[in-house]
């Protein structure tokens, strides 16, 4: 295993083992489960929209290692963000994963996951988590 394979693993152990915002929110304006059934990952994230803006994110759940680092990751990530770039993010993780796509710079410590791409198997659950976004967005 190369350095960079290495360090991206321990990224990801970090967050499995360490969940970020890991449990429920006080007032959340949008509540939205998710599941992988392929993989029997599930999720519950929960969101406080302010301004526009998510203000707050939480999620419980459990799963393999790659479906709740991605939504630890996610969970971090969103926070502040408009919806309009919260679901760019969607878009670039998406396009990362299923597609191949080069990571995107405002991804962050995400791209630790970018190798999912060829463990096809493994592709939902990486994006378990921002489906259940782009579900808790919609409306
Ligand atoms: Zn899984």
């Amino acid at each position: 295993m190369s350095l960079l394979e290495e360090l991206y693993k321990e990224i990801l152990l970090r967050h499995y083992k360490r969940p970020l915002n890991f449990g429920g929110l006080e007032n959340p304006t949008v509540r939205q489960p998710g599941v992988n059934p392929s993989c029997g990952d599930s999720l519950e994230l929960e969101l406080r929209l302010e301004d526009g803006r998510i203000a707050e994110a939480a999620w419980k759940g459990q799963g393999c290692a790659i479906s709740m680092a991605s939504a630890s990751l996610m969970s971090e990530l969103i926070k502040g963000q408009t919806l309009p770039q919260a679901l760019e993010l969607a878009h670039k993780f998406k396009a990362m994963i299923i597609d191949g796509a080069e990571p995107a710079p405002e991804l962050g410590d995400l791209k630790a996951l970018a190798g999912v791409h060829k463990l096809h198997a493994r592709v939902k659950c990486a994006t378990l988590a921002w489906h259940t976004l782009e579900e808790a967005l919609k409306e």
